[in-house]
């Protein structure tokens, strides 16, 4: 079987840990300020919990199995098709409802029913939000359910004023700037009073464009890099941080 799933770092290897006070060692030059922000936006998948979780290796197998049971298919054709169609549409779902006009509701019900117990409560998480002035929205390429079994198995659900999912966002997945757009209007969000935070850097870029200021939380997959795998930071990245928690901890927030 082919996998298609991205490489993440190994389970159980911790980003490295940086001394208190030093969470943004890699903030680069000429980062903004994040006083006077106002509204805090976070992707949900590989950002609020480790990317080690290795949670979309579920999805994607079962994006497989769906398509394969859709179409009546062999699985290893099955992951052909829905190779093709990420790779032509962003999203496998979305080739799916311009090539054959499929109902995403039962596709999204069928490939977010997975095991979230890799992603461990966390009350440090908890504490980090709490402490974080500002409201807070989940903006996510995923369903709004997804969204609340991780929530709710970190333990940070109520933290959250909003999930802005793939059904908000009329079904067009980020980086497409057009629901950054309607996620703004929705929620009366202030962009130069806004973060973004996301582990894919290519989905900062329509937030940047906004007038956002941006987080980009670094793994060691090359899917998630400014430039797709090699080094240098995109111009709309304005802080790099290894680990989300650690940079919460040491004050990234400002004095509002
Ligand atoms: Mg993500």
């Amino acid at each position: 079987m082919t996998i298609q799933a991205p490489p993440v770092r190994p389970a159980g290897q911790a980003s490295p840990v940086r001394p208190a006070g030093h969470a943004s060692p890699a903030r680069p030059a000429g980062a903004r300020s994040l006083s006077g922000v106002d509204t805090w936006v976070f992707d949900l998948d590989n950002t609020l919990y480790p990317s080690s979780c290795n949670l979309f290796a579920q999805v994607d197998r079962r994006i497989g199995e769906f398509i394969a049971e859709y179409f009546g298919l062999p699985y290893e054709e099955a992951r052909a098709k829905q190779k093709k169609y990420f790779r032509e549409h962003g999203t496998s779902l979305r080739g799916l409802m311009v090539e054959h006009d499929i109902d995403p509701v039962p596709f999204l019900e069928y490939v977010h029913d997975i095991d979230v117990t890799p992603v461990e409560p966390s009350e440090r998480l908890a504490r980090a939000l709490d402490a974080l002035p500002g409201r807070k929205l989940v903006y996510t390429n995923g369903s709004v359910r997804h969204a609340e079994n991780i929530l709710a198995r970190l333990g940070v659900e109520g933290r959250f004023e909003a999930v802005f999912d793939i059904v908000a966002a009329g079904y067009v997945p980020k980086p497409d700037p057009r629901p950054y757009r309607t996620l703004v209007e929705r929620h009366g969000v202030e962009p130069t009073r806004a973060v973004m935070v996301e582990d894919i850097a290519r989905n900062l870029a329509p937030a940047a464009a906004l007038g956002m200021t941006t987080v980009w939380l670094r793994t060691d997959a090359d899917w998630s890099r400014p430039d797709g795998g090699g080094v240098g930071h995109g111009d709309h990245i304005h802080h790099v941080v290894d680990d989300l928690i650690d940079w919460l901890e040491a004050g990234a927030p400002p004095v509002l």
